[in-house]
């Protein structure tokens, strides 16, 4: 099983030989902004390298809402990303499931998804696996929980589309990981990747705030059983940079039986 961290952007492959990481994932840009990824001097080694490289899309991106002066840059701005997602050889470039407005029907989010899809189509297409990631918060999410979500694959199930679980979104979006990676498979029939995180509020809470995988409210057990379960390769986006998430990589590892590359 293939373990990692989300790291800083600056230098990814340092990043993963400091933590004995077998996979990376970084932004290509500021995540709270619009900028298109510049093209990366690194870009042939990270294609060369043993290590696998995932992409997270900026979390401004919202392909689901109706606000057109968001949806459209962020169909933009997602396409860009995956072009440069291709650039480095990534395996997968990982984007928040979105939402809509209160008082909007989250059917015309499902249908802005699968819009998104087959305007990707009709520009090349993403070059890249988009793994479409559940989200922690908010009455109108697409991907908060099971019964959105199956709508969601409803509307671009036709599509080569991926799914990405965060463990901490379904335990403070409300799902419960007991038997989740078989109700996520009931759905989506893949698990492309799994954000591994504990949380640091309760179940349920809506709040998004990641936590080593030894601490927070998730049981260490449980997570070690949703990571197992899933049989997918896993990053950790837990805090305290190359300490706190060596240690998260090192505890998977010793719990699930992983080895190095
Ligand atoms: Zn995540």
């Amino acid at each position: 099983m293939r373990i990692g961290a989300h790291v800083d952007s600056a230098d990814p492959l340092a990043e993963a030989a400091s933590r004995a990481a077998d996979a990376v994932q970084f932004f290509l840009s500021d995540p709270q902004g619009w900028e298109a990824p510049e093209p990366r001097e690194d870009a042939d080694r990270l294609r060369a390298a043993e290590v696998d490289v995932y992409v997270h899309a900026p979390y401004v991106v919202n392909v689901a809402t109706t606000n057109n002066r968001i949806r459209i840059p962020s169909r933009k701005l997602l396409l860009g990303h995956a072009t440069g997602a291709a650039a480095i050889g990534a395996k997968g470039l990982i984007v928040h499931g979105g939402h809509v407005n209160a008082g909007t029907d989250l059917a015309i989010g499902f249908d802005n998804w699968r819009k998104t899809f087959a305007y990707a189509a009709d520009n090349g297409g993403f070059g890249v696996p988009v793994l479409i990631e559940n989200t922690a918060g908010g009455d109108n999410a697409c991907a908060r929980r099971l019964d959105a979500l199956a709508r969601l694959w409803d509307a671009v199930g036709a599509y080569d589309v991926g799914f990405c679980l965060d463990t901490c979104h379904a335990h403070a979006g409300g799902e419960e990981l007991l038997d989740l990676v078989d109700r996520v498979k009931a759905v989506t029939g893949r698990i492309d990747l799994i954000h591994a995180n504990n949380s640091k509020d309760a179940f349920g809470s809506g709040r998004d705030r990641h936590d080593n995988l030894a601490g927070g409210t998730i049981d260490p057990e449980l997570l070690v059983a949703v990571i197992r379960a899933a049989d997918a390769p896993v990053i950790v986006e837990t805090p305290g940079g190359v300490d706190g998430q060596g240690n998260d990589i090192a505890f998977l590892r010793e719990h699930l039986g992983g080895t190095t590359a």
